[in-house]
């Protein structure tokens, strides 16, 4: 057994014991610190993974709990039977409120997270059929068989309900919509280049900690069998996500270090505040608060990385290159045959205000050819890859992929016909392995959803995905860095790797956005033969670079534009002698 293993039983022999030992008051304090770490589990996944900071989750634990209270003592309805119904109310609601606020971006979506959750709170309050201020007394308790759980019973059933959290997030992350949802900070524009839907995406995060919230809400009410509104507001939601910073919150244990510090830290001092400064109620909150502030002073990533440093790392790496092998690949996608037109562009141009970046541009292109497009910094070359790429829409013009019209066709749709990019500043997740990175590429080959990922259905899909991805790095000589953290690459290896990354999508058209810029001589040859290798094989190459000894020897054609008009068109020794490009290159006529 590997000592991590170890460790993780060793962690769970005691907890499973301590509820028989601890007295009521531990154990009373175990399960808020069960309690919250799941609604915290799902904020890892929502705020600390996915960067949506919700206000409101102390909201969902609401209507778990009071959907339960209601049910069991309005309708009769065993507890057991009102979990689902719990549940489903929460992932209900978030449904709905989701839909609403999650198109917001920046700030404002945080903001409309109090504004939700403070309308849900008055509004749980002022409902007479919901006991208004005075909430509904009476809730049973749990009975399974006639036999009623309580004490350290009920909370192993806290636990074990811990632990399902906890899974149901490892499993999410560990799938292909997981690595999308640690792209989902800062990288939307590539995800939906590779095909994923994010505001989908946002909205399955949403509910999922909304249900994980609204399970603790359940498990509340039938412990206190009492509920009303006041622990389901801002001040608790604001609790939440303080847990979630303090234990690390891109890690899904510290889900479980957090929701502890904390009401251990919270219990103390509330027992030492008044001792200490007399009393008051506010004394141990601003105590609260200070203790925090020393704390993400002296750990600002939380506790979780600093406990991660003292565990010996997972023994096994995510996939080996000879598992790879023996890995049967996914079916490629038919490619259109060699000489066949794959692209045709018409007149496409992009004004952004006043300025027009892409003036009026025409060319096509075959399947197996290499195409060049060239020109002076500023001259529209990646605006262009974005109207071919769905990223912005065209202004004016045609863009015809295999017959389609894709000018104003959204990125992940183009994705899915086969087109795939790379970008001239980089979009790799930097804390992701290189391997998971060139994993994200092969998005659109499996079809296995976010529900069976937390299944753990998708396990044989998933094995293929990162084969895939190990193949392709292996095509471009980078297999021996797989494991390694993408941001710890040279630049000119992470653009090797964005390389990668777009191969594993299967293209039949590849866009290259200065790949060749910071590579040291040899690697621009193994550029140059990777790329000739994929001529063969039919793909067509649009490549953006201004190294002109690389370009000249390496494509069919090129098209040099210059203030977003195109200025030339042909051979590359057509296009070397053409006296409109040396102009637009050294300002005279040479
Ligand atoms: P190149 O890739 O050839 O160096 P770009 O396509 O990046 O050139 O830029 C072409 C012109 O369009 C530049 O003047 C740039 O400032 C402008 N531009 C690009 N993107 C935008 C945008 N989103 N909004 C406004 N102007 C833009
Ligand atoms: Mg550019």
């Amino acid at each position: 057994m590997s000592p991590r293993k170890i460790a993780l039983l060793a962690f769970a022999v005691v907890v499973l014991v301590l509820p028989l030992v601890l007295p009521v008051y531990g154990l009373t304090l175990m399960n808020f610190i069960g309690l919250a770490a799941i609604v915290v589990a799902g904020l890892v996944l929502l705020t600390g993974i996915g960067g949506l900071t919700s206000f409101g989750q102390a909201s969902f634990v609401g209507v778990g709990a009071y959907t339960t209270a209601w049910f069991t003592t309005a309708m009769g309805l065993s507890p057991v039977l009102a979990l689902p119904l719990a549940l489903f109310a929460g992932a209900l609601f978030a449904l709905v409120i989701g839909a609403v606020t999650l198109r917001l971006s920046g700030h404002y979506l945080p903001l409309s997270t109090i504004a939700w959750s403070l309308s849900l709170y008055f509004l749980i309050g002022n409902v007479a059929a919901l006991g208004g201020h005075d909430g509904i007394p009476g809730v049973p308790p749990i009975s399974l068989f006639g036999w009623v759980l309580a004490g350290p019973v009920y909370t192993w059933l806290i636990v074990a309900a811990v632990a399902l959290s906890l899974l149901t997030v490892a499993n999410v992350l560990t799938s292909r919509d997981g690595r999308a949802v640690r792209c989902l900070r800062g990288r939307r524009v590539m995800l939906e280049a590779f095909g994923v839907d994010t505001a989908r995406l946002r909205l399955a995060i949403f509910i999922h900690a909304a249900i994980l919230a609204a399970l603790s809400g359940w498990l509340y009410a039938h412990l206190i069998q009492f509920v009303n509104a006041t622990p389901f507001g801002l001040n608790a939601s604001i609790e939440y996500l303080f847990m979630t910073v303090i234990g690390g919150s891109a890690h899904i244990v510290g889900a479980v270090i957090g929701a502890g510090v904390m009401t251990l830290l919270r219990d103390g001092l509330q027992r030492l505040a008044p001792g200490l400064v007399g009393s008051g109620g506010a004394t141990e909150i601003v105590m609260l608060g200070l203790v925090m502030v020393v704390l993400l002073q002296t750990a600002p990533r939380g506790i979780m990385p600093w406990l991660l440093r003292l565990l010996p790392a997972r023994g096994r790496p995510l996939m080996e290159l000879d598992r790879a092998r023996r890995i049967p690949p996914f079916d490629g996608r038919p490619k259109p045959e060699r000489g066949s037109e794959i692209l045709v562009v018409e007149g496409a141009t992009k004004r952004f205000g006043g300025l027009t970046a892409v003036n009026n541009v025409s060319f096509d292109l075959k399947a197996g050819e290499i195409l060049g497009v060239i020109g002076p910094n500023g001259a529209g070359k990646s605006t262009l890859f974005n109207l071919l790429t769905g990223i912005s829409p065209a202004t004016a013009g045609e863009i015809r992929y295999r017959g389609e019209r894709i000018e104003r066709m959204a990125s992940r749709r183009i994705a899915r016909l086969g087109v795939a990019r790379t970008f001239q500043h980089v979009l790799l997740r930097s804390d992701m392995s290189a391997l998971e990175n060139v994993a994200v590429g092969a998005h659109l080959r499996s079809h296995r959803g976010y529900l069976s990922a937390l299944l753990r259905l998708d396990r044989r899909e998933e094995e293929k995905l990162l084969a895939e991805a190990m193949r392709q790095l292996e095509r471009v000589g980078l297999a021996h860095l797989a494991h390694a953290p993408a941001g710890s690459l040279a630049l000119g290896q992470q653009r090797i790797l964005e390389i990668a990354r777009a191969l594993a999508a299967d293209p039949a058209l590849l866009l290259l956005d200065e790949p060749a810029a910071g590579l040291r001589f040899k690697e621009k040859q193994e550029l140059a033969e990777l790329l000739s290798k994929l001529r063969e094989e039919g793909v067509a190459v649009l490549i953006v670079e201004h190294d002109m000894n690389f370009v000249m020897n390496l494509v069919d054609r090129l098209v040099v534009i210059s203030f977003g008009q195109k200025i030339s068109e042909g051979v590359p020794s057509q296009v070397q002698n053409d006296v409109a490009v040396q102009e637009a290159y050294l300002g005279v006529a040479a």
